[in-house]
């Protein structure tokens, strides 16, 4: 069994960012700016964006978070968003999931201008996506897709069982590997599947994103194959100082004996989704 350490592979993909950065600054260019919105106080959603800002320093990204108060509404929001897609300053920008429950999350994405829609959540973008034409692929697809290629996994012809069928996670890593290049044969499960575990069982590649913990068991997988862990849950646990752990969709000491290839919780997927967010900040700024 080989652990995909998606620590390394992140570290080699900013590497690469930071220099293509440093040409362009080099060049007399103007560095890529990605601008954050986070709409009001839910802690996971601090941590996240705290992680994209400091990713930013390292690649050598200007970086701004507007931070706006839990109460705001819907058309301020909606303002502040058109005042981004005309800002010249501004390559790309993010509204941080979830929002207040008051704001309908799709009608944000669908106020982004879709060339700065850098997490790539605009219908149009995902609609290029799924058509195999040039768009920006949201993060944590496209981080799964990076850790494939980095570890040289052959994909074509095998059979790739995802388990989740959500905007952001399942339903387009689904769609990507069954296209042209990756050439899987793919079975996109959900809750309503029946026979899970046997499906499951005839993965080659298992990528578990359903966010239950440790819900994928050794008996589930087939001797080989190689497996996505997606999911973060956080588990209370004292001994730890922030009171809780984080645990993934796999039962990890059982199925890694069993994997050719898996990713760990933390370590795996999660450090690569914040990569593809650069990479597509940094290609938003090459084509403006
Ligand atoms: P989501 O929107 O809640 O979708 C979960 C999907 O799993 C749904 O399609 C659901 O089916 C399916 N599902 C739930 N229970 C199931 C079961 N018992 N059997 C089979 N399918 C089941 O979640 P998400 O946003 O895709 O996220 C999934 C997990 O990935 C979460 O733990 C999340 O925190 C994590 N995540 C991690 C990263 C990262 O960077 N590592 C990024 C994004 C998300 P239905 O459609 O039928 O309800």
């Amino acid at each position: 069994m080989q652990l995909i350490d998606g620590k390394e592979v992140a570290a080699a993909l900013r590497r690469e960012i930071a220099t293509e950065v440093a040409e362009m600054v080099a060049r007399g260019e103007r560095t890529p700016h990605l601008v954050a919105i986070l709409v009001g106080n839910d802690g996971a959603s601090q941590t996240y964006v705290g992680h994209k800002e400091k990713c930013c320093g390292e690649v050598g990204f200007r970086s701004t978070v507007l931070r706006l108060p839990a109460e705001t509404g819907e058309a301020d929001l909606l303002d502040e968003i058109e005042r981004l897609n005309g800002d010249d300053d501004v390559d790309g920008f993010i509204v941080q999931l979830p929002l207040p429950k008051h704001i309908d999350e799709q009608k944000i994405i669908e106020a982004i201008d879709p060339r700065k829609d850098v997490d790539g959540f605009h219908p149009e973008n995902v609609g290029r996506m799924v058509m195999g034409l040039p768009a920006f692929v949201s993060a944590t697809p496209d981080g799964i897709l990076q850790l494939l290629r980095y570890y040289k996994i052959p994909t074509a012809g095998k059979h790739c069982v995802v388990i989740g069928r959500s905007n952001i996670v399942g339903r387009p890593v689904a769609n990507l590997l069954s296209q042209k290049g990756w050439d899987c044969t793919v079975t996109m499960c959900h809750s309503r599947t029946e026979n899970l575990a046997e499906v499951v069982a005839t993965g080659d590649i298992v990528i578990a994103a359903l966010g239950k913990a440790e819900f994928v068991i050794a008996d589930m997988i087939k001797p080989g194959a190689v497996v996505i862990d997606v999911g973060i849950t956080r588990v209370p646990d004292p001994q730890k100082k922030s009171g809780f752990r984080l645990v993934g969709d796999v039962k990890f000491d059982e199925v890694a004996p069993k994997c050719s290839y898996i990713t760990p919780v933390p370590g795996g997927v999660g450090p690569m989704t914040i990569i593809s967010l650069m990479r597509n900040t940094l290609r938003a700024r090459q084509l403006r």
